[in-house]
């Protein structure tokens, strides 16, 4: 991959208000070769390909990047080979990213290429979200992409969130944010905007951005085992 490959992404980020300089996007080529040389050896991602890799992985982990003021904390939950992580913290050096996956493998990944890369503003944590309680009431945006439905989704995420803070999340418009409106009742939260996007491959995505107003009540998040077999 070379820089004119990634020249969709400048028309892309256009309402978001941010360009990529030339030693940011020489970094997403980096980043795109180490995923794509470890993902040899082990499974991280289906995507290979340099343009759908820009549209699906790129674009997509970058619809988020005008959301957060600087200096905000922003945790990924679930970010596998390191979307939408990675590629938001290249672009946002103001803002600090804290990498959260359950996957040891995936993890130590993250970490090699955050520091082959000189991501100072990205730490990597090992670890389930719904078990990271030094990480409660941490974060000022918590974002996830394809790691569970809405619904045990803002109950994994929302323990983190300051309140006041917002969950991000990543989804196709298919999934309504209705499927969530119990877990906001309980959890104390609201839909705070959709923002709906077409990425360059002409594919359909939108992040719901929920928004905690008050402290997680006691007894959530629930383990894994309830959370899944009997989602709020
Ligand atoms: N966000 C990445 C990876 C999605 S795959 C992307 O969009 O490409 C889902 C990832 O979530 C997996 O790596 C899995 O290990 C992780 N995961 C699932 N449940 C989790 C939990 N409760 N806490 C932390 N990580 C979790």
């Amino acid at each position: 991959m070379t820089p004119s490959d990634l020249s969709v992404l400048s028309d892309f980020l256009k309402p978001s208000g941010i360009t990529l300089s030339a030693e940011q996007t020489e970094k997403l080529c980096f980043f795109y070769s180490l995923v794509t040389e470890t993902g040899k050896s082990f499974n991280l991602t289906s995507i290979t390909d340099e343009s759908s890799f820009v549209s699906r992985h790129f674009a997509d982990s970058l619809a988020a990047v005008g959301l957060f003021d600087s200096g905000a904390e922003v945790c990924d939950v679930g970010t596998g080979a390191g979307f939408p992580a990675v590629p938001l913290a290249i672009a946002r050096p103001d803002v600090s990213f804290t990498a959260l996956d359950s996957t040891e493998k995936k993890t130590m990944f993250v970490t090699a290429a955050a520091k082959r890369l000189g991501l100072v503003n990205l730490t990597v944590r090992t670890g389930r979200a719904e078990d990271f309680c030094s990480l409660y009431g941490k974060f000022d945006f918590v974002c996830a992409r394809a790691v569970t439905a809405l619904s045990p989704l803002v109950e994994l995420c929302f323990p983190l969130l300051k309140t006041g803070g917002c969950l991000v999340a990543y989804k196709t418009p298919s999934e309504k944010p209705s499927a969530c409106a119990n877990a906001l009742f309980v959890l104390h939260g609201r839909p705070e905007k959709e923002i709906h996007y077409t990425l360059p491959d002409g594919s359909s995505r939108v992040l719901y951005v929920l928004k905690k107003l008050s402290p997680t009540p006691k007894g959530y998040p629930r383990k894994w085992a309830q959370i899944k077999t009997k989602p709020l």
